[in-house]
């Protein structure tokens, strides 16, 4: 697993790339780029994408840890970063 957003694929018929949209973490709403406050639930975009990166920054290293002690034959781990990072 690598982690990394992948590149937007050119249109098949035209070559062209999508604009990238927004995406509201209030209602899951597409937002126009530069839009401060959403048009569908009002949240502040940027405020609730923050807010969203903290929580999913949380949520992988938990699923590091789930890892880690997954290899580690259920034995606690003092430090998850040190096991089970081979793998890719
Ligand atoms: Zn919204």
């Amino acid at each position: 697993m690598s982690g990394s957003e992948q590149a937007p694929a050119p249109n098949a018929l035209t070559g062209r790339v999508a604009e990238q949209l927004p995406l509201c973490r209030g209602c899951r709403q597409f937002t126009r780029p530069g839009e401060r406050e959403c048009p569908f639930c009002g949240g502040d975009v940027a405020a609730l994408a923050s807010r969203h990166a903290h929580h999913l920054s949380i949520a992988r290293a938990a699923a590091r840890d789930l890892s880690a002690r997954i290899a580690a034959g259920g034995k606690p781990v003092d430090d998850p970063r040190q096991v089970g990072t081979s793998e890719e």
